[in-house]
């Protein structure tokens, strides 16, 4: 067996990549077949994933759109109550940050809306494979005014005014932590998620060197009695993992794994999300194992973005 410290990680790389990249990215770490990333990889895999309905990987992208549409329009686009899009009223356009899926689904349930119809038919330019299955052609609209839509780049939205920041500002953080720290988590509704499965990964290939991996209990000290009992209870826990494996699958033998298995999990949403986390996992109340990850990294974002935490 493996102990390892708990960690995380802001993904600055992904924001840098294409969307398809990003997908692929956060999508294999469900499977841990980040091995099979390549240069051409990306294509096909998002393909699969959106084939195969595995719709939450779609989340984790999300566009910023700035549409020029009469108010009429601007009116009709909100009487949808989109559900899962940030959207602001400026001067002369329509500020959207909307998921790979959110547009997705909003096209399927309102198609014939215009401002709807011209996002998507705006990502579909760029980025077809994303919307297929969705994507008719396009359809008759609703109202033909001319709308207008442009992306912003990534720039464009950290130079927003604080509030539009907050709100239109996504940051992905990839975390390594246990079982435990990531059941709190998911509880973060407004949060995009994806997590290695236990129900895929069988830690007795070699990709996992044959062995569970367990994070380090913040609460017990190498060396002391405690530490002793709980590295002895991980022993005999990876034994008997090991052994239902060769008789059954990781599904099945997964029930006998304890909360400090390790785990990674990418917690997706924008900033006004991470700054209610912050607020209830770095206060003395929250359980101490999230605060070790959560106090480090709100410090983290408090520097990038001062005028939002
Ligand atoms: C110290 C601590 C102890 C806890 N103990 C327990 C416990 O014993 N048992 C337990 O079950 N949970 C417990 N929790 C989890 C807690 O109840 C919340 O589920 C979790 O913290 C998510 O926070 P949230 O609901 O404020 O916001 P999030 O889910 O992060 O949502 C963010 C914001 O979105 C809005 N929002 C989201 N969904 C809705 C909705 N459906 N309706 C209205 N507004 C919505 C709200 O404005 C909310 O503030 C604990 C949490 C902490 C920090």
């Amino acid at each position: 067996m493996r102990i390892v410290a708990p960690s995380y990680t802001i993904q600055d790389d992904l924001d840098r990549a294409s969307l398809v990249v990003r997908l692929e990215a956060c999508g294999r770490i469900c499977y841990k077949s980040e091995e099979l990333i390549s240069e051409s990889s990306a294509l096909p895999f998002v393909k699969k994933i959106a084939e195969h309905g595995h719709n939450s990987v779609m989340e984790m992208a999300v566009v910023t759109l700035a549409v020029t549409c009469s108010e009429k329009q601007y009116e009709s686009l909100l009487l949808l109550e989109p559900r899962y899009l940030f959207i602001d009223r400026l001067e002369g356009e329509v500020l959207v940050t909307a998921s790979i899926r959110s547009l997705r689904e909003l096209y399927q349930r309102a198609a014939a809306n215009s401002v709807v119809q011209a996002m998507v038919a705006f990502m579909v330019s760029g980025h077809p494979y994303l919307f297929e299955g969705v994507w008719d052609g396009g359809r008759n609209v609703d109202d033909d005014t001319a709308v207008g839509v442009r992306k912003l780049d990534l720039a464009e939205v950290d130079a927003l005014p604080a509030d539009l920041l907050a709100r239109h500002r996504f940051i992905g953080v990839l975390f390594i932590v246990n079982r435990a720290v990531t059941h709190e988590i998911v509880r973060h509704r407004p949060c995009s998620f994806l997590q290695e499965s236990q129900r895929y990964c069988r830690y007795s290939q070699d990709k996992f060197d044959n062995q569970v991996t367990f994070i380090r209990p913040m609460f017990y000290e190498e060396g002391t009695e405690e530490f002793g009992l709980w590295k002895s209870a991980m022993e005999d826990t990876e034994e008997i993992y090991l052994k239902l494996l060769e008789t059954s699958t990781p599904q099945a033998a997964r029930t006998v794994l304890p909360n400090s298995c390790k785990t990674e999990i990418i917690v997706y949403c924008n900033l006004v999300e991470w700054r209610h986390i912050f607020s209830l996992r770095t206060s003395p109340a929250a359980e101490p194992s999230m605060r070790e990850v959560m106090i480090p990294l709100a410090a983290e974002m408090k520097e990038r973005y001062p005028a939002v935490f």
